[in-house]
């Protein structure tokens, strides 16, 4: 159905690049959080996020989180990587998609969700009128954990010698 589907389908935020949204004259991004910046109530961003945040703004694309989760959570996160944000934003409502993009002074023909739930980020996104670019969940993968376990590894070894 036309209002599950997003205009591009990414495995990460961080494979999109600035040619891709240059050709879809895209030139504002609404950032969803849980499992698209970071694992779900997480606090470890995406590899290589923080790189891909200042090539993309280096860019001139305007960029605002957007989230359902609440102010308490959204606020320090949004913070860390020096954006503004909406939080509680109800999606697929359309109302935290338009704070967003009046928060930005931006133009709604030219912005798109990036998200990783057909459910809220796509389905808002087609019920507001804006583009959706969704990406795979980001999960506890091999890689992270992996990382963690040698994380704790090295903690433990330390404290042993
Ligand atoms: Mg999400």
């Amino acid at each position: 159905m036309a209002l599950f589907r997003s205009d591009a389908v990414f495995r990460r935020i961080t494979d999109i690049d600035f040619e891709y949204l240059k050709e879809n004259n895209i030139n504002t991004l609404l950032l969803d959080v849980d499992n698209t910046l970071s694992t779900h109530h997480g606090t470890i961003l995406v590899d290589g996020l923080v790189e891909w945040l200042e090539v993309i703004q280096d860019k001139g694309i305007k960029l605002i989180v957007v989230s359902n989760s609440k102010r308490w959570r959204i606020e320090p996160f949004a913070g860390r990587i020096g954006l503004p944000f909406v939080s509680l934003a109800c999606k697929p409502l359309p109302f935290g998609y338009h704070k967003g993009i009046k928060k930005l002074g931006a133009d709604k023909k030219r912005t798109a969700i990036i998200g990783d739930q057909i459910f809220t980020d796509v389905l808002g996104a087609n019920l507001y009128g804006i583009k959706s670019l969704l990406v795979r969940p980001v999960k506890l993968e091999d890689g992270w954990t992996f990382k963690v376990r040698r994380y704790f590894e090295k903690k433990m070894l330390k404290d042993k010698f």
